[in-house]
């Protein structure tokens, strides 16, 4: 298997480094749903729920796409040529019913699938769904054992427990989808990321996302939280590294946290690889600025999406957006989009001087 994160993936899509030139706006690579914003986990750190983050500032947990609105999504991403379709929050898109039923469209109609969830539902028609028709599941577990997980979760002793469980049925039923754990670092936690690692790679997780919590739209007091525990979460993740071999990996991401926040950059060439549909069947710039009426591009309610997104007013909105004043807070996509501007702005005449 080759490697599954990277910034570089953007140059296989020639045709959106083309758009990006031209000022246009072609189908997205990849989108984001979140199909319903109701959760059965309470995580303390959650963005969507804590007030004192922007991102998902205005989400309605009661918000749910309907399930006809759903399927003409679904048609629409087909038509358009979408590539992938990640399922996620907002809310914990496996307790979506529907789910299974519009996997099996879009991988029928040519699309990858994948999901982030917390791993409670991977289970029944559910687990088999992903095992038949998805490419990968990423799951947030943060605890280390069934105590430690219910205080980070708010949920019932035992959790973790049946949530690794899962894991191993998962695992046992040998699809070809890739399950990955995503570990979230806390003050709370940061001492077991070694042990953590270490479970699930003998449930049978296929690697282990390491990732700094965010706790506040400042870099500054987040690097002041983080600060502290750098050091013991090194030496951590060093003896993490240790569990890896053919079948297992683990992905550092930690240390990239500190340098996401701040941006010069006056136009975001993410938007055109991967937007957000949530819940309330808005279309969000990133996943960074979900339910946050700055990166609302246009409501879908009472038109398709595929109208929507080739729409002047579309292109407009992408055009318009400016991180450097709009996204002073944490963006997962903030390397890549230094990547690809990088890219965008080499000089022909100099760039055969390899
Ligand atoms: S700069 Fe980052 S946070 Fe802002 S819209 Fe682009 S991807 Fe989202």
């Amino acid at each position: 298997m080759g490697i599954l994160y990277s910034t570089m993936k953007f140059l296989r899509f020639q045709d959106h480094i083309e758009a990006l030139r031209n000022h246009s706006v072609i189908a997205p690579v990849h989108i984001r749903i979140k199909p319903t914003n109701r959760c059965n986990h309470d995580c303390w750190y959650c963005a969507y729920k804590v007030d004192h983050l922007q991102l998902g500032e205005e989400m309605v947990e009661a918000d749910t796409i309907p399930e006809e609105k759903m399927f003409e999504i679904a048609d629409d991403i087909i038509t358009m040529g979408v590539k992938a379709v990640t399922f996620s929050g907002g809310g914990e898109p496996l307790l979506y019913k529907p789910l299974p039923k519009v996997m099996e469209k879009l991988a029928n109609g040519g699309v990858k699938v994948a999901a982030l969830s917390n791993g409670s539902n991977l289970k029944g028609g559910m687990g088999q769904a992903f095992a038949r028709y998805a490419t990968w599941i990423r799951l947030s577990l943060d605890g280390w054992d069934d105590e430690s997980f219910s205080k980070i979760r708010g949920v019932k002793h035992g959790e973790f427990s049946r949530i690794l469980e899962n894991v191993q049925n998962f695992a046992a039923m040998g699809s070809q989808c890739v399950i990955g754990i995503s570990f979230i670092i806390t003050k709370e936690n940061y001492e077991h990321i070694a042990e953590a690692c270490a479970l699930f790679k003998k449930a049978g997780a296929n690697h282990c996302k390491l990732s700094g919590v965010v706790v506040s739209n400042s870099g500054k007091e987040n690097n002041d939280y983080h600060r502290p525990i750098m050091e013991p979460v090194s030496a951590q993740i060093r003896q993490a590294l240790r569990l890896v071999d053919d079948h297992f990996s683990v992905i550092d991401h930690y240390h990239e946290l500190e340098e996401r926040f701040d941006k010069s950059y006056t136009f975001c060439p993410y938007q055109l690889f991967l937007p957000v549909i949530g819940a309330d069947l808005g279309v969000y710039t990133c996943h960074d600025k979900a339910y946050n009426r700055e990166g609302l591009l246009g409501s879908i309610r009472d038109r398709p999406f595929k109208d929507f997104w080739l729409s002047e007013e579309n292109r407009m909105k992408i055009e318009n957006f400016n991180p450097s004043t709009q996204c002073r807070h944490h963006c997962v996509a903030h390397s890549r989009n230094l990547a690809i501007l990088e890219y965008l702005a080499i000089d022909p005449d100099h760039a055969v001087f390899v």
